[in-house]
C-alpha cells in the first residue's frame, strides 16, 4: 500500500459521475504544462485530472481540485470565474485548518 495521500477516487457532482484521477502532466520548460483538468460533463468514461507534481503543494492541490469540480458543476462558467472562486473558498479551508492527510479513508 502506498503511502502517497493521493488517491484516484469516483466521485458525483451533480448527478454525474467523473473519475478523479492524478496524473504526471508533461513538461514546459521547467514548469508542468497544467496542474488540472477536467473532461466535459458530456462526455463518455469522464475524468478529472489533478497533476502528480502537486503531491507537495497541498494548498495549491485543494485549489486544483475545488477549480476541476466546479468545471464539472457548470462547465459553462468562464475559467476566470472559476479560478478565483476556487482560490477564495481555497483559502477558506485552509484558514480553518484543513490539511491534506498521509491517508484519507472515505
Ligand atoms: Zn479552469
Amino acid at each position: 500500500m502506498s503511502d502517497s495521500p493521493l488517491h484516484d477516487g469516483s466521485y458525483i457532482i451533480l448527478g454525474k459521475r467523473w473519475r478523479l484521477v492524478f496524473v504526471r502532466f508533461p513538461s514546459l520548460g521547467r514548469r508542468r504544462s497544467k496542474d488540472g483538468e477536467c473532461d466535459a460533463p458530456d462526455s463518455p468514461n469522464k475524468k478529472i485530472r489533478i497533476g502528480k507534481h502537486l503531491h507537495n503543494r497541498p494548498r495549491r492541490l485543494l485549489e486544483v481540485i475545488i477549480h476541476e469540480c466546479l468545471h464539472a458543476a457548470d462547465w459553462h462558467k468562464d475559467d476566470a470565474w472559476v479560478e478565483t472562486v476556487s482560490e477564495d473558498v481555497a483559502k477558506i479551508l485552509w484558514a480553518q485548518g484543513f490539511r491534506l492527510g498521509r491517508t484519507n479513508p472515505e
